[in-house]
This record gives structure tokens, sequence and C-alpha cells, in this order.
């Protein structure tokens, strides 16, 4: 079979994300990827500028990771975590309690974002059960937000952005409060915040937990918004003991510049939610962690056991990697790393905010974002930007990059043209 044909199968029997059977988009055949640079199958090589949906941080085939994966692929693939425990998964849990921010020393591994988001959910409702206070059964969150595809994580979503009404009446129905204004480099509005406290005035009485994405929300809309916010809604969570799970499964692991987002903020949130980054891109595995008050609290209710699992939880070859990524996002002087890349993007795509067609241009740490007056045409544009030999992926009115951090000047520069020339021809 020649790519051809393999294209043509790919096209008739696969669904790639959010695509159509009867009218797919193009999609370019991989043939190995290495560094920051995809190597299509006509031998072209485009530099990356995803990290595939922010999880390759270290860049792709990276030799120590691929040693940790083949290390642990010789003792034990996989074995079920039931009634059974390795070293991989010790050691990683050990290191995630150590970095996460201080109280978070509970680990739940699971497979993937979404799951670890569903997770969470769970956590808080057996949470207020087993304080006897189930009226605590909705959820608050923030308009812009993205959690996830799975039903608890869809109903926590952007309710327009989202896919609410697709699934009305199957989707739990929680509440939303607007999407924070102050920027990264703001104090948070006494509006703002007021608006967020008369919510949960109003309503915490049914609130199980309060879910964000703390600093910079993603998938939604790639907003940036002030420390002082989450810091405020942090004291607001305590003030009306409602729960605070923040979901760092996009912002974690330095790509905002901190390890963990909620830094900017001085903050522990009760329950946190970490994935992409966390094998470094190589594996799907997520996690989930939570205080010792809010687990304990869990077991001692009934039925005395927190209700999930897995098959594939803490599956080991997941684990090694991730604890092979970790060591190495330490030893790599990331933070170096992520402050070069931001400077650099600060530079080359500030100035797009002259650009007719740009609303906004915005930086915080090894993310760079043009958010865009008009929706982007992303098959035409993706086709311009392979062209130009780099892998940037539009959503919405959005152009975004979040380069791996191996990323040297020259070819992250390559990048931000490429997203200028976009938002240029795009036009206003
Ligand atoms: C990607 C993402 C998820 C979902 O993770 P999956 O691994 O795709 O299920 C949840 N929350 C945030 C903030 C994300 O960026």
């Amino acid at each position: 079979m020649d790519w051809k044909e393999k294209l043509s199968l790919d096209r008739e029997h696969i669904w790639h994300p959010y695509t159509s059977l009867i009218d797919p988009l193009p999609v370019y055949p991989v043939e190995s990827a290495s560094g920051v640079r995809i190597r299509l199958a006509t031998g072209q090589e485009l530099i990356d500028g995803m990290s595939s949906w922010w999880a390759m941080i270290h860049g792709y085939n990276h030799p120590e990771l691929n040693q940790a994966l083949a290390r642990q692929s010789e003792k034990t693939s996989h074995v079920m975590f039931g009634g059974l425990t390795h070293e991989p998964a010790i050691d990683l849990a050990r290191e995630l309690i150590r970095i996460t921010p201080e109280g978070l020393d509970k680990v739940f591994f699971c497979d993937s974002g979404s799951v670890s988001v569903e997770v969470a959910l769970k956590m808080a409702l057996q949470y207020w059960q087993a304080r006897g206070d189930a009226s605590r059964k909705q959820f608050l969150s923030l308009r812009c937000g993205y959690h996830g595809d799975t039903f608890g994580a869809m109903s926590v979503c952007d309710p327009h952005n989202g896919m609410h009404s697709l699934y009305s009446g199957f989707l739990p129905r929680n509440i939303f409060a607007p999407a924070p204004e102050s920027t990264f480099d703001q104090e948070c509005s006494p509006l703002e915040l007021q608006a967020v406290e008369e919510i949960m005035a109003e309503h915490h009485k049914e609130l199980a937990a309060f879910i964000l994405e703390p600093i910079v929300q993603g998938a939604g809309g790639m907003r940036m918004y002030s420390p002082d916010y989450l810091a405020r809604v942090r004291e607001l969570c305590r003030k009306y003991h409602v729960l605070l799970i923040a979901d760092e499964i996009a912002t974690g692991f330095g790509r905002t510049g901190r390890l963990f987002a909620c830094e900017h903020a001085g903050i522990t949130p009760d329950i946190i939610c970490l994935g992409k980054a966390l094998t470094g891109g190589y594996m799907s595995m997520a996690a989930t962690l939570c205080t010792t008050q809010v687990a304990e609290t869990i077991c001692r209710g009934d039925p005395g056991v927190f209700m999930h699992g897995p098959t594939f939880m803490a599956n080991p070859l997941a684990c090694s990697v991730a604890l092979a990524s970790i060591r190495l996002l330490q030893e790599s002087g990331w933070q170096e790393k992520t402050a070069r890349i931001q400077e650099q993007m600060q530079k080359e795509l500030m100035p797009g905010n002259k650009l007719p067609g740009v609303r906004r241009a915005r930086v915080l740490g090894a993310i760079g974002v043009l958010e865009l007056h008009r929706q982007v045409p992303v098959g035409d544009i993706q086709k311009i930007f392979v062209q130009d030999g780099v892998w940037i992926r539009p959503f919405m009115n959005l152009i975004y990059i979040m380069p791996p951090y191996i990323i040297e000047s020259g070819d992250l520069s390559t990048l931000t043209s490429a997203m200028l020339k976009a938002a240029k021809h795009i036009g206003s």
C-alpha cells in the first residue's frame, strides 16, 4: 500500500478530532518526528509550534525518554493496579507530591485529561456526600473554560463554545461565572470579583466545587488572566466552603513560566488535575491530586472508598516516562528556556497588535497568541503554514503557538513570522 492508498483509507474510515467523515479536511501523513521537527511522508520538515497540544515539552524522539520507555518495557509494560503496586507509580507519586503546590498529598492516576477532570468532580461529590451535605451537587466554572470532552468535563466547559446544546437533556446543568477580564499584569477589578461573590453567596449551598483553569484559559479562547483574580477566588472558596479544583492539564509543567500556574497566585487548590505534558507527550496519562483533608473525608464516608478504577491505572510505561520527563525538566533549565521564549515572542508577536486583522497579541511563558477579529479558515491557513514549513493549528479566531521548550531562536522566529503572515493574509 502506498501513501496515496493509505490516505484514502484514512479519509474513508478514520475519525480525527472534531471532523466529518463526509467532508474531511486534509490530514498530513507523518513519517517521523525528532526534536522540534515533524517529518512528513513527502520528506518535508515542519517546525512544530504546537508541542502536539501542549504535551511534547522536550521535543520528539528524546533519547532519555526513549530509554526510560525501553527499559521499563523489558521489566513490566503493564500490570493491574488493583491489589498490586510498582516502583514507577510510587516514584512518580512522590515526585508529583513534591513539585505540586504544598498540601496536595494524595494521588489518583488515570488515563487522560478528561478522565482526571471526571475524577476531580467525583472526588468533590463524594466529599460532600461524606460530610452529610448531599445537596452540594453542582459545579461553578468560568465562561470560556475548557475541561475536556467526556460528559462531566463537558458540563463545566463554556456553555456556548462547548457542546451543551448538542447533549442537553443528558448533560448535568452547572453554574457559570463570567470569564475573568483583568489581564495577567493587572489587579483584579472589584466588579469582577463581586460578580463571582454574588454567585457564590446565592448558590454555595448547592456547590460542590469551583473548577477553573488557573491563569490561562486554553481551548476555550487562549485567555490569560490576573493572578490576583485567582488568589481572590481561592479566598472566596474558603469563605463559602466550596472546594477549588485547579485544572492544570494545559498549564502544568512550566508552560506559563512557573512549574504550575497556581504558583503565580501562590495558592494551593483542594484538587488539581494534571495531564498533557505529564509524560513529556509520550503517552496518554493523567493524575488527580488532592489534599489529605479531601481524601480522608471521602474515605470516612459511605462507601468508605473512592469509586473509580481505570483498567490502565498507573500504567508502568507511562509512569516511567513521566518520571523521566519530570527529571529531564528539572535538569534542563526550563525556567531560562521558557523565559527566553517569552521574551522573544513578546518582541516578535507584540508588533502584531498594529495589524488591522489582529484584535490582540498576547504572550505568557511559552505561549504566544494572536487573537484575530475574524474566524480563521483552518484548512486554507493550514496549507499555507505547511508550505512555509511550520506546524501551527489555529482554532476559532486564534493563531497560537506553544512550542517545545528546546526550540532555538531561529526556529521560533520562523514560527512567529508565519503567524504574522497568516494574520495579514486573513485580514480584518
Ligand atoms: C486538554 C485539556 C483537557 C482534556 O484532556 P484530554 O487528555 O484531551 O482528555 C482538560 N482540561 C484542559 C485545561 C485541557 O487543556
